[in-house]
């Protein structure tokens, strides 16, 4: 099993490109589209251009903001013509696209993934893209670098398809860090099925960041008045490798014990 594709549209303000992302994510084989803040989906347009991926535009859903969106992946990739400023790593399409057939070797595999793509004249606001824990650039012309909206779908799913397509289902390898792989030997350990040990959820993220803020306020760190970066920095560091819910829940742990100190004898 591979990790689970989510394509996130995010103030899409062309129906036609809806349809065109539709179409190009289901001859590639996805079909979980989610809309944030964007235009009808189900336009006469739309449904035109999707040429017959009418499934994909019907089923897709619909949420208020990205956070609600992305609530429940543990991993969400933003897309951007360019790079940008202050984010998390940067990274080609192909590049991701590997790292997430290696995910889906590890207890990754059957977890949800979010590729979250941009208005069309503006692309990704800063805030969408603090949200991320990586940002996909699909590499091109540096003087002209911005793909039509249903293109640039038409590339990431391709690659990603390729990808993940390749993934065996047979005997998972070792993989880095926290997600958990095995090399399928004799002495293997079997991937972990404690949820507690993947990537934190985006839900499970903004919990803590809320948290870690109050209490930056609390001690008087962060100057709500005059934040500057402080909040971007602090999100990119544990966006770059997102904890684990274990991870986390010690995190909170701690800033509890600033908030509510604990007495020892
Ligand atoms: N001026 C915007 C371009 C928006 S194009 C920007 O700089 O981002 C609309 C969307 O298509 C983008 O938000 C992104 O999701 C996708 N896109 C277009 N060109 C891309 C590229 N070269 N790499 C990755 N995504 C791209």
């Amino acid at each position: 099993m591979s990790v689970e594709i989510v394509f996130v549209m995010v103030g899409t303000t062309h129906t036609g490109n809806l349809g065109a992302a539709a179409r190009a994510m289901k001859t590639m084989g996805f079909t979980q589209m989610r809309l944030v803040d964007a235009c009808s989906h189900l336009s006469a347009e739309a449904l035109a251009r999707s040429s017959g991926a009418n499934d994909v535009l019907k089923e897709a859903q619909t949420f208020d903001s990205l956070q609600a969106a992305i609530a429940d992946c543990r991993v969400v990739v933003g897309t951007s013509a360019r790079a940008r400023q202050l984010a998390v790593p940067l990274l080609s399409c192909r590049e991701i696209a590997e790292e997430l057939g290696a995910a889906s070797k590890t207890n990754l595999s059957g977890q949800k993934v979010a590729i979250v793509f941009g208005q069309e004249r503006s692309g990704l606001s800063n805030e969408s893209l603090d949200l991320c824990t990586r940002l996909l650039r699909i590499p091109c012309n540096p003087d002209f670098s911005s793909l039509n909206l249903g293109s640039a779908v038409q590339v990431v799913s391709y690659e990603l398809s390729q990808a993940l397509v390749s993934v065996p289902q047979g005997a998972p390898v070792p993989q880095p860090g926290k997600w958990k792989g095995t090399d399928g030997g004799e002495d293997a350990a079997p991937i972990s099925a404690d949820p507690d040990d993947l990537p934190a959820t985006s839900e499970g993220m903004e919990h803590f960041f809320e948290h870690l803020d109050r209490v930056m306020v609390t001690t008087g760190f962060l100057d709500p008045e005059n934040p500057r970066l402080l909040r971007r920095r602090v999100r990119r560091y544990f966006e770059s490798n997102r904890p684990s819910g274990s991870e986390l829940a010690i995190f909170r742990g701690i800033l509890s014990s600033v908030e509510n100190p604990r007495k020892r004898k």
